[in-house]
């Protein structure tokens, strides 16, 4: 039995995290990054973490809902940085569920490990800036050669996927996301994602009004003619004008 130290929260029904589908949401503390507009604050050090959760009772769950659910999401923190996730995906692959991952792709060698087991129905990475901005927006070391290489992964071996950066104007400029399409071209989906205000983990960013979407108009104006699938989301609230792009 796998008492899982750093299962920090389990959502048992989303219809938010994994798109199309139905999911259960397992959260994984620890992360290797330190985004400023992280509202996972409590995921982030995995020593920190508060609670505790029986494997084997969320997989019971899970069998007895398998009617309900499609499949599960597992996300942190960052989930590959976890030494029992792949045993735990096997689990939920035998009860013949989906999988879907989210990872900033900073371990691409488990990444690479768990797509060659085909053990990967989506893949969610974050790309947190263009190459040469990605310690700074992290406030970490970054391996920028496993962020490429993840990159390529996803886009060679991922069933289905999604590439994803959040926005806010403070961090990121238009010539940024010129650079990141430039980086991605050829991926097939490609989401902006407004950044939460609140909780985050910079208490900077807790007293700054929401994102407008005439923030991310003009940058959503370029994101669009580089991918066959782009999205915003998160913006609809504070929309004003009719959109360019699809909008979750
Ligand atoms: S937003 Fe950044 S710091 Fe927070 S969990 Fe994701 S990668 Fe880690």
């Amino acid at each position: 039995m796998i008492l899982v130290r750093f299962l920090q929260g389990w959502t048992k029904v989303s219809l938010l995290d994994y798109p199309g589908y139905i999911c259960s949401v397992v959260f994984i503390a620890g992360c290797n990054l330190r985004c400023p507009y992280c509202h996972n604050r409590e995921l982030l050090n995995k020593d920190m973490c508060r609670y505790r959760f029986d494997w084997e009772e969320i997989l019971q769950w899970l069998l007895r809902n398998r009617q309900m659910i499609d499949g599960v999401c597992f996300t942190g923190g960052e989930p590959t940085l976890y030494e029992h996730l792949e045993s735990m995906i096997y689990d939920v692959k035998e009860l013949n569920l989906k999988v879907k991952l989210d990872t900033n792709g900073t371990e691409s060698y488990v990444l690479k490990r768990l797509l060659q087991l085909q053990l990967l129905d989506y893949v969610a990475m974050d790309i947190k800036a263009p190459l040469n901005r990605y310690a700074q927006i992290c406030r970490a070391h970054v391996n920028l050669d496993s962020i490429r290489e993840s990159v390529e992964l996803i886009k060679l071996y991922a069933p289905n996927y999604e590439f994803r950066t959040t926005f806010h104007p403070s961090l990121l400029s238009i010539r940024d996301f010129y650079q990141i399409c430039e980086w991605l071209k050829g991926v097939s989906t490609y989401v902006i994602q407004s950044c939460r205000i609140g909780n985050n983990l910079d208490p900077l960013f807790n007293g700054l009004p929401p994102v407008d979407y005439e923030d991310v108009k003009s940058i959503a104006d370029l994101c669009k003619n580089y991918f066959p699938r782009f999205v915003l989301r998160g913006f609809t609230a504070s929309l004003k004008k009719p959109l360019t792009a699809f909008v979750e």
